[in-house]
């Protein structure tokens, strides 16, 4: 994610979300009882117990005048537990029908966003199982964190950690990732983008239908629906992967140049993390009051004021965020810090020359003294204060660390950290210790004063020898 300008430069971005209460102890009890939440320190309601899930095949009919959503989706996990009861996290319209296995299964809403389905048969430890939910209402803006409508009379789905459950019930928890596809029905003149591989795009009577699927596992968070009237650019890489972006109507003429260098960020980002872990890519470029950009899997949503720091942003976001995963939303910091110190200083300092060791520099003269910059710490930051100081200390928290412990070092040690954790989850207790492992320094005491405290490094650790003038 990226917030638009640079209204978080030394203050606390507000973009805060409340915490779930804690999970129920009743439920928990029972050991058939799948349980409602898995314990993150910040959302501990997110995710549920008990099973885990391969596939998700939604299926949605939307209807942009009347913003009503009909939905049918079809959840393919393995039990991990006997189950006579479990849950998905759904906030989405009314629940019409659930099933399990093709039987008809009771199910009831409660809590925040927990959808309790109970299959007519208890499910047994090690089988797959196939829920089938189907739900009907108007979609609703939740303000960044589902639903969001645009001028158009187009809407769309995004937010960080949550807004999948605005549009279809999953397991919603960075540590259960699936396969995705969607099918859309809308109206004839609108047109349907989501993440991955476009498999249909077919025009029948007064009804579009499109198919996309993502072939690689994703987070609910990662996934996207974005319906409006939009333009296309077609573009490949050298290796033939292809790309589609999107551009609702009025995004501006310098959208489509910035995302005509798609394939050269790419090509970029991929020298620094390893090959590019998906079999597409684009962009989807809005026309709607939303403030930030989101790493949506394979194709980002950008926000009207998005530039070329944002996109360079939101792609290295595919390797960090999306490719490897937090396992718990503490972990924020490998996500944001790596695509803000990609698009604040690799790009600037390789592809554009600037000296990003004299911006360090000056990044520290001006906020050394500054208590506010330095009071969200970067790891385990808190519930509601994620997208804080990821963005404005991220970047010179890891230009500190490169310069610590030296390029070869730390280039080597993140793309080896990245490819250990492909496809999966990655905390930064693990990080540190992974480039611990890389380094012959005894980094404990660097990683403390950057990661942990609440105020400046000491000059040591603020001004390894390489940064010295
Ligand atoms: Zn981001």
């Amino acid at each position: 994610m990226r917030l638009s300008g640079w209204m978080c430069a030394a203050v606390a971005c507000a973009f805060v979300t409340a915490s779930s209460p804690p999970a129920n102890a009743d439920s928990s009890a029972d050991p058939l009882v799948g349980a409602p939440g898995l314990g993150d320190p910040y959302y501990p309601l997110d995710g549920n117990g008990g099973y885990d899930v391969r596939h998700y095949r939604v299926g949605i009919d939307y209807d942009p005048p009347s913003r009503l959503l009909t939905g049918s989706t079809t959840v393919f996990a393995t039990a991990t537990q006997a189950l006579r009861t479990f849950n998905l996290d759904f906030a989405g319209p009314e629940v019409r029908m659930a099933s399990v296995n093709g039987l008809p299964a009771a199910f009831d809403r409660n809590g925040e966003h927990e959808l309790t389905v109970t299959p007519l048969l208890p499910l047994l430890p090690g089988l797959p199982f196939v829920v089938t939910v189907d739900y009907a209402g108007p979609a609703v803006d939740t303000e960044g964190e589902g639903w969001t409508f645009a001028p158009s009379g187009g809407a769309f789905v995004a937010g960080e950690p949550h807004s999948a459950t605005s549009w279809y019930p999953l397991n919603d928890t960075p540590l259960d990732k699936a396969t995705f596809e969607l099918h859309a029905t809308v109206p004839a003149e609108w047109e349907v983008v989501s993440t991955g591989v476009r498999t249909a795009n077919v025009v029948r009577d007064d009804k579009r239908t499109v198919g996309w699927v993502t072939a690689k596992p994703v987070l609910g968070y990662l996934t996207t629906v974005a319906i409006d009237k939009f333009d296309y650019l077609e573009q490949r890489r050298a290796n033939g992967t292809p790309l589609i972006s999107a551009f609702a109507p009025n995004t501006e003429g310098r959208h489509r140049e910035i995302e005509q260098r798609l394939p050269e960020i790419l090509d970029f980002t991929e020298h620094l993390y390893g090959p590019y872990p998906f079999e597409t890519a684009g962009g989807i470029y809005l026309d709607a009051d939303i403030e930030f950009s989101l790493e949506t899997q394979t194709r980002p949503i950008y926000a009207p004021k998005s530039d070329l720091q944002t996109v360079v942003h939101e792609i290295a976001h595919q390797w960090w965020g999306d490719w490897v995963s937090v396992r718990h939303w503490s972990d924020i910091c490998l996500n944001e810090c790596f695509a803000s110190y990609t698009a604040d200083y690799l790009w600037p300092e390789r592809i554009e020359g600037e000296n990003v060791d004299e911006n360090y520099r000056e990044t520290i003269r001006k906020y050394r003294d500054n208590e506010k910059f330095w009071r969200v710490p970067l790891e385990n930051p808190g519930a509601g204060y994620e997208f804080t100081s990821v963005y404005y200390r991220g970047p010179i928290f890891l230009h500190a660390l490169r310069k610590q412990i030296g390029d070869a070092v730390f280039f080597s040690a993140v793309r080896d950290f990245l490819a250990a954790h492909a496809y999966g989850n990655a905390s930064m207790p693990e990080f540190r210790a992974f480039v611990q492992s890389r380094s012959p320094m005894d980094l404990t005491g660097f990683f403390d004063a950057w990661l942990n405290r609440t105020e400046p490094p000491p000059e040591e650790y603020l001004f390894p020898e390489a940064l010295r003038d």
